[in-house]
């Protein structure tokens, strides 16, 4: 018997994302690490959670569900992502991120391949490490992110499981076109794999990018497992509530994981949820429209700051190099960031298998209102390149957050 905490668990490190959080709060940064908006929801979904509290939606819902907001979501699903799937195709969940853990624990088994894009979102590394799966990195090449045949081949065997997508793309800002998504769908068709496809930002896109989700591409409709949610599109990060859409068998094996970690997502918040697949398309304009201008205000900022932007198409990230800043180390800089500036971001190495390939790389994020926007670019003008020192070291920095009592 092993002492301690399991293998399992040792086999990550906790979310950098999160830390970034905590050490903002604790110096008084303003947060553009973490990616979620400091602002409120619409007033009318906000009103139907607290109706739904007053009427009586208090206890637990069906696990894997309300039946009105899977309606809602089977309607939304044929509409916007052009998926046709009926109520028993979807299950309702704690967040995209419990979707996600339960998509791969229903599906992957130890041995198994999973294919990641790199870089990546970080919790696809503890879920591919939660299901015993282990994974082959592709990656996505600067500074367009193009999905690569080649290499995208080279990640395929017969013992490749599924792969992971994420479109818009976090931390990139990446939109795989339609012939991208093509590729994959032929080699999931070569392998029988199946495809696990993050869409949390499918709302949330510029310059005429349109979303496609893989599973609307003949071929791939038992072999997709769609996951999207309401934190993003309806600002409501808080709620946890988000949604798989699957075939039947690959749904009825995820719901039983689903019910066995969280039996069901806040029944309110579902019902919430059903009001908020009810707004019209302005909503979703206007959402657009204002990041597009937190987009434009933050990449100039950056721009001036002497990172270099990679420009995003879609989400709410800009992803940057720092070979410019004079910081040879992305944990130093955001240290710096935080406490000389502050400013939080995410370093980029929490978004790489091997940290020294993200060294170089920074992600912020414009989720946030125009006024703290501003703050942020105000603060950064105090940021001057190449005059900091390259010398210290990721355990030094950790050792800063360890006494900040963090
Ligand atoms: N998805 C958001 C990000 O990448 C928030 C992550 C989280 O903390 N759940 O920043």
């Amino acid at each position: 018997m092993r002492k301690g905490p399991s293998i399992r668990a040792s086999g990550f490190t906790e979310s950098v994302i999160r830390e970034m959080t905590r050490l903002c709060q604790a110096y008084g940064a303003v947060n553009l690490a973490q990616g979620f908006p400091d602002f409120d929801p619409p007033v009318s979904i906000k009103r139907a959670a607290a109706t739904a509290i007053s009427k009586g939606y208090n206890q637990y819902s069906t696990t894997y569900g309300a039946i009105g907001l899977r309606k809602a979501i089977a309607r939304k699903m044929k509409t916007y992502n052009h998926i046709d799937c009926n109520v028993d195709e979807i299950t309702v969940t704690c967040g995209t991120t419990e979707g996600m853990i339960a998509s791969q624990l229903a599906l992957l088994d130890r041995g198994e391949e999973v294919v990641i894009f790199e870089p990546f979102y970080e919790n696809y590394g503890p879920d591919a490490i939660l299901s015993g799966a282990k994974c082959r990195y592709v990656r996505m090449k600067e500074p367009d992110f193009k999905i690569e045949e080649e290499s995208l081949k080279q990640a395929f065997n017969r013992k490749t499981k599924a792969i992971i997508i994420n479109t818009p793309h976090n931390p990139t800002g990446k939109v795989l076109s339609r012939q991208e998504l093509g590729l994959i769908r032929d080699l999931c068709q070569d392998y029988d794999s199946y495809a696990i496809t993050d869409e949390i930002y499918e709302h949330i896109l510029y310059d005429g990018h349109d979303h496609v989700s893989i599973g609307s591409l003949p071929g791939m409709e038992d072999r997709t497992i769609t996951i999207s949610g309401f934190s993003k599109t309806y600002s409501v990060t808080g709620w946890r509530v988000g949604y798989v859409v699957a075939s039947k068998p690959l749904t009825s094996a995820i719901r039983k994981v689903h019910d066995f970690l969280t039996v069901c997502a806040p029944t309110p918040l579902q019902e919430a949820c059903t009001a908020a697949l009810q707004l019209p398309e302005s909503y979703y304009e206007h959402l657009r429209e204002n990041y597009r201008k937190g987009r434009e205000m933050l990449v100039d900022s950056l721009n001036d700051a002497g990172f270099g932007v990679f420009q995003p198409e879609g989400a709410y990230y800009v992803w940057t190099t720092t070979n410019d800043t004079g910081f040879r180390d992305d944990r130093d800089l955001a240290m710096h960031l935080i406490t000389k500036i502050g400013v939080g971001g995410v370093p980029g190495s929490s978004f790489f298998h091997n940290p020294l390939h993200g060294r170089l790389r920074f992600r912020f994020s414009f989720s946030k209102k125009p006024e703290t926007i501003r703050r942020a670019i105000k603060r950064l003008e105090k940021f001057s390149p190449k005059r900091h020192g390259a010398r210290s070291s990721h355990a030094k920095t950790r050792g800063l957050a360890v006494s900040a009592g963090l």
